[in-house]
């Protein structure tokens, strides 16, 4: 029987960095939704395509062919055919991702490959709705929550680590903005599960987060 770990939170609330951690202890196959997402998104910048016009994004989403691969037990995302891995991690592609997965047709796609997904092996997988649609039944969900002002030092840290510059100000304000729509979507917005486990993680260190969810989980191993 395959176990199911759900992780979902506003943006830079340390999902992926606890979800992979978590992953790599429990030996189960980490799944980051956010980069189907990001690639749906991806397509349409990289085309021209207007992904503010839902004409547009039904005439083109069933021309956009998205794969999972793990190479060395990392995810690599394959956009029709073309392994566009690094490029989602940019600003403006995440920002893409997070209008384009307002459309029902094109979660109604990604929930499916994702749901498939976790038939066939254990999962711990993150995003916005995994504890609510995605996995409802999953064994564990988690949701992972931090203050804006505390995510957006995060972000900001990471973007100056990788030679981005942008104020801090600039980066709270896209967060903020990323939270709302996410937040106030009519499609499968982001919200806790009612049987989520939420933790804060504005006071805590990583390692204190993945101690706290490998508790839940082994309790939840043992029942
Ligand atoms: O988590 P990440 O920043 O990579 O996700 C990019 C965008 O994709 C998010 O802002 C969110 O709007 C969307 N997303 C979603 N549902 C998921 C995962 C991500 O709507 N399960």
């Amino acid at each position: 029987m395959s176990f199911k770990i759900a992780i979902d939170g506003p943006s830079s609330s340390g999902k992926s960095t606890l979800a992979k951690r978590v992953a790599k202890e429990l030996d189960f196959v980490y799944i980051d939704t956010g980069a189907m997402y990001r690639a749906m998104g991806y397509y349409f910048l990289n085309n021209n395509l207007d992904l503010n016009d839902i004409d547009v994004v039904n005439d083109n989403v069933n021309d956009v062919s998205i794969e999972i691969n793990y190479i060395d037990g990392v995810q690599h995302v394959l956009l029709n055919g073309e392994d566009i891995s690094s490029v989602i991690r940019k600003e403006e592609v995440g920002n893409a991702g997070s209008v384009i997965s307002t459309y029902q047709v094109v979660r109604e796609k990604l929930v499916e490959m994702q749901q498939e997904m976790a038939k066939v092996q254990s999962v711990v997988m993150d995003g916005r709705d995994i504890g609510t649609v995605v996995l409802p039944d999953a064994d564990v969900k988690i949701y992972l929550n931090a203050d804006c002002h505390e995510r957006a030092i995060r972000r900001h840290k990471e973007l100056l680590e990788k030679g981005i510059t942008k104020t801090l100000e600039d980066v709270e304000k896209d967060l903020a903005e990323r939270d709302y729509r996410d937040m106030n979507r009519k499609n499968s917005p982001l919200k806790k599960a009612d049987d989520a486990i939420e933790i804060d993680s504005t006071s805590l260190e990583i390692e204190e987060v993945v101690e706290k969810v490998l508790n839940i989980v082994r309790e939840k191993q043992g029942e």
